[in-house]
């Protein structure tokens, strides 16, 4: 079997894991001190690139998140910075800290860790089986797929509403399965609302057809062209979690520092918890160059 060659090890004093608002910000910052740095991760990856047209920011009104982010890394690149969209697989910690992607291993002094979060699956029967036959759980990259066809949107957060209304905007008709709440935000009247759903299977052969829902105890039967799962978001922490100290919530813990538990390692933006929006997460990798750029010179 063809195995790709192995590429040369990089050393280099830190490393920024995540190419999301935090991390590329911080990018930004360290790169004006001149610092030997590298950021590793993919921005189309990012929650910003999911998001849609941006709400509650300093941006123009109708900045929308996928563009916007784009343009954050066209603009480090210009500058310069050194940066791969390789994932990190897995992290050794000792004296330095050893990254290995797919075909390289990167080794640095310190890491800032800007994994941000994804959205959780939601476990239903038929979810993991039709997954890209269908179920999707990126309404802003897929939507246009489905213009003028029947579509579901399920989860119970504030971002699963969003979708249903992204979705209502070409979609011919939109059922928003609000999962397991009777809590439902506004949502515009092109939205059949299914309160307080126990539980939903997908069903369908090559493609999903439709879902099986119970809601308070009734059973229905509803035919989709497709079904968006948008759960909650969830920390990236799968690099460190045994090794770090967590929240209650499974965020990563830092001081006042943005230092984890473990020396040299830092969190910033969302993956910490003490940040939720676009604006959290720049201003905690503005304060966080501060800090490591006077620890490094
Ligand atoms: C659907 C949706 C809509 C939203 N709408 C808004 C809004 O309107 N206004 C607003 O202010 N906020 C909004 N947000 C929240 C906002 O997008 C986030 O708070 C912010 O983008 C967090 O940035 P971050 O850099 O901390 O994390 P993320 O954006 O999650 O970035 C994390 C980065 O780390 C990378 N990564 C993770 N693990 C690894 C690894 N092992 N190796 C390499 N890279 C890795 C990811 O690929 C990604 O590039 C929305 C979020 C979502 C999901």
């Amino acid at each position: 079997m063809f195995k790709a060659p192995s590429l040369e090890d990089v050393h280099t004093d830190l490393i920024i894991i995540g190419a999301g608002v935090a991390g590329i910000t911080l990018a930004k910052q360290l790169n004006q001190a001149n610092l030997d740095f590298w950021i590793m991760g993919s921005p189309f990856e990012s929650q910003l690139a999911k998001a849609g047209e941006l709400q509650n920011t300093n941006l123009p009104e109708g900045t929308v998140g996928l563009d916007f982010i784009q343009s954050m890394m066209d603009e480090i690149k210009e500058l310069g910075v050194k940066n791969t969209t390789s994932q990190v697989k897995s992290m050794d910690i000792g004296e330095e800290f050893v990254l290995h992607t797919f075909r390289q291993k990167f080794i640095a002094k310190k890491v800032v860790l800007a994994t941000g979060c994804k959205q959780t699956k939601l476990g239903f029967p038929g979810e993991k089986e039709l997954f890209h036959k269908g179920i999707s759980d990126c309404s802003v990259c897929d939507f246009p797929l489905y213009q003028d066809k029947i579509v579901g949107v399920v989860g119970s957060h504030e971002y699963t509403a969003r979708a249903a209304e992204l979705l209502a905007i070409g979609c011919k008709q939109v059922h928003l399965f609000w999962y397991r709440s009777d809590e439902v935000p506004f949502v515009s009247e092109k939205i059949i609302v299914h309160l307080k759903v126990d539980q939903i299977e997908a069903y369908g052969d090559e493609i999903i057809e439709g879902v099986k829902i119970l809601t308070s105890g009734t059973e229905d039967n509803i035919q989709l062209n497709g079904l968006f799962v948008e759960g909650n978001p969830i920390p990236n922490i799968s690099l460190v979690k045994d090794q770090v100290s967590l929240t209650k919530e499974s965020y990563i813990s830092i001081d006042e520092n943005f230092q984890t538990s473990i020396e040299n390692l830092y969190a910033i933006g969302d993956v910490t918890g003490s940040s939720k929006t676009y604006e959290e997460a720049k201003l905690h990798a503005i304060k966080a160059a501060e800090i490591i750029i006077k620890s490094m010179i």
